[in-house]
């Protein structure tokens, strides 16, 4: 980035915004982009390389990597065969980083992605490009997953290649044996699958279990990124800082997810309160969250689901405002944290799953019952409900929770919860 680009500041950032037609990107996203006309958001011609016009995100450098990635990633978890032009969009900001995976829109986010690199190969090199290995539980499954998402993505290689949990059907590591537990088939796989230059990096999602996982990963080199849940949340939990500590001095790089820590969608005066105080200071809630996690130097990007014109550029100029949080509103963002605990699972199964070991899918419970209240991915919340076990399904009604609730250091009302999840996503 340039220095002037460097010194943009909020009132240049929405000015440059506006001169280049910040009316005209909206409603060529407004008037495009329906899901009826995908024709309609077609590029005629392949993007041509030029130099940005437009203001870029800043980049950091990825662990002990030498790439350097934007520090606002696009998580493309929607259709990007429909929504061609936000991955367009994206780039003019310098949203190089794309996230996504086969199991995303029904693998209609891999394949939008594959549309757009088919149509412009030239582009390749300039996006790092995520994708994961859902529900492999071999190395076999593994290899084929990872052909897969190649041919789909119409690339030769993926810039990080992430695992998931390799026993259950979940998304996301929770248990870190499982890196290691298989005579180091794991470890010889990764070197092997970047001899043949598949893959540039590896490692693996956390959203349960994350301190544990991010600790373990620390103490193997082999371990290049994590996405993990990270946010203002997460910030106050010392276990979860010391596990980022150690991945820093390890050299692993960061990418946080789900920095917003909706829970379920409960308005309470203390979100009032916390709306105000950051209209006040010029953001909105959603921007002052990014920049909250963003402030750690330690993360280097924070991946953020952008399926619109208007949330890529909300966060884009999140990112590119040079205004620091003071101690005041990192302040505010705990004592939010505190108020509000009781609506937010953490993700710290370890304990509820000890205290109730016949029905280990609280947090699951918890994550899918937030995609439905608050990330409004209803279908995607009974999918997942769906897949949890049926003995442990059918039971999830007849059990007692007291115990886990008396353990839960958010004092979720369990039991409350899960009634609500039966009912909404059974
Ligand atoms: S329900 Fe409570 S104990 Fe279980 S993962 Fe969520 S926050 Fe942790």
């Amino acid at each position: 980035m340039n220095e002037k680009q460097n010194k943009i500041d909020r009132r240049n950032f929405l000015k440059t915004v506006g001169a280049a037609g910040f009316g005209s990107i909206l409603t060529s996203a407004q008037t495009k982009a329906g899901p009826n006309e995908p024709n309609a958001i077609e590029p005629n011609e392949p993007e041509k390389e030029q130099e940005p016009k437009m203001p870029q995100v800043p980049r950091r450098k990825l662990g002990k990597t030498d790439i350097e990635v934007p520090c606002l990633a696009l998580g493309a978890t929607f259709n990007t065969i429909e929504n061609q032009v936000v991955l367009r969009k994206a780039l003019e900001w310098g949203v190089t980083y794309w996230d996504t995976a086969d199991t995303y829109a029904g693998g209609n986010s891999e394949a939008g992605i594959g549309k757009f690199l088919e149509k412009n190969p030239q582009m390749r090199e300039k996006i790092f490009i995520v994708t994961k290995a859902f529900g492999t539980k071999t190395i076999e499954e593994t290899e084929v997953h990872l052909h897969t998402s190649l041919r789909k993505l119409h690339t030769r290689y993926v810039d990080l290649y992430l695992i998931m949990d390799r026993e259950k059907d979940e998304h996301g590591l929770s248990d870190p044996d499982q890196l290691t537990n298989d005579k180091g088939r794991l470890e010889r796989w990764v070197k092997f699958a970047k001899r043949r230059k598949m893959i540039r990096c590896f490692g693996f999602s956390t959203h349960k279990n994350m301190a544990k996982c991010l600790t373990a990963a620390s103490k193997l080199y082999w371990i290049d990124a994590i996405m993990t849940s990270y946010s203002f949340r997460l910030m106050q939990d010392a276990e979860m800082q010391d596990a980022v500590a150690a991945c820093q001095e390890a050299g692993v790089g960061l990418i946080a997810m789900k920095t917003q820590a909706f829970g379920q969608k409960v308005e309470t005066d203390e979100d009032k309160k916390l709306l105000e105080h950051f209209l006040q200071r010029g953001f909105t809630e959603g921007q002052a969250k990014i920049k909250a996690v963003l402030q750690d130097k330690r993360i280097s990007s924070v991946c953020s689901k952008m399926d619109n014109i208007g949330t890529l550029t909300s966060n884009v100029a999140a990112v590119l405002d040079k205004t620091e949080l003071t101690r005041e509103d990192l302040d505010v963002f705990k004592r939010y944290a505190a108020a509000t605990c009781s609506g937010y699972c953490a993700g710290c199964a370890h304990i509820c799953d000890r205290a109730l070991p016949e029905a280990p899918y609280v947090s699951e419970i918890m994550r899918y019952l937030m995609y439905y209240n608050s990330y409004g991915e209803k279908d995607r919340a009974r999918e997942l409900f769906a897949k949890i076990p049926s003995q442990v399904r059918n039971n999830l009604l007849g059990t007692d929770y007291s115990v886990a609730e008396l353990r839960c250091p958010q004092q979720l009302p369990i039991g409350k919860l899960v009634a609500e999840a039966v009912s909404k996503l059974a």
